[in-house]
């Protein structure tokens, strides 16, 4: 369940951040993916996000398995991305992470955004998000 009572909004489990997305993006048909592990089935990551270029890289926090998600890898090269600790509790760098795809009247993706929960505080938030100007996007959809 979403706490609203405070100035940052919390949930208890990894679900809430699907309804928080919806929320936080108005729309109710908003397609929500989980990240999950392919290493080890774990949902809970380090974050390295670079917000100028929008980019993003999930650590497995019980493995170690990196990945860089969606079709972050094309600019990879270029980003800069930082290490993310929550800026709430200001000790965690530990998150559950979902993909919100608003998609277009063909289904194609036209914009992602990604939404994040801190483990140790549940604090919900959205770290980026960006356009997609290309299609198809199945192939960069299924990079989660
Ligand atoms: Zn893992
Ligand atoms: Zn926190």
């Amino acid at each position: 369940m979403i706490d609203k009572s405070k100035k940052y909004w919390t949930g208890d489990s990894a679900k809430d951040i699907s309804e928080w997305l919806r929320l936080y993006t108005g729309d109710d048909s908003l397609d929500v993916k989980s990240v999950i592990c392919h290493t080890c089935g774990g949902d809970s990551f380090e974050l390295r996000v670079d917000q100028n270029e929008s980019a993003i890289q999930v650590k497995c926090t019980a493995c170690g398995t990196k990945n860089i998600l969606l079709d972050c890898g094309d600019i990879w090269a270029d980003a800069k991305p930082r290490l993310r600790k929550c800026s709430v509790c200001k000790t965690s760098k530990s998150y559950n992470i979902k993909v919100g795809f608003v998609r277009r009247e063909n289904g194609c993706v036209k914009w992602v955004y990604i939404g994040n929960r801190c483990t140790e505080c549940g604090t919900l938030g959205s770290y980026l998000d960006w356009k997609i100007d290309y299609e198809p996007t199945d192939e960069m959809e299924q990079n989660i």
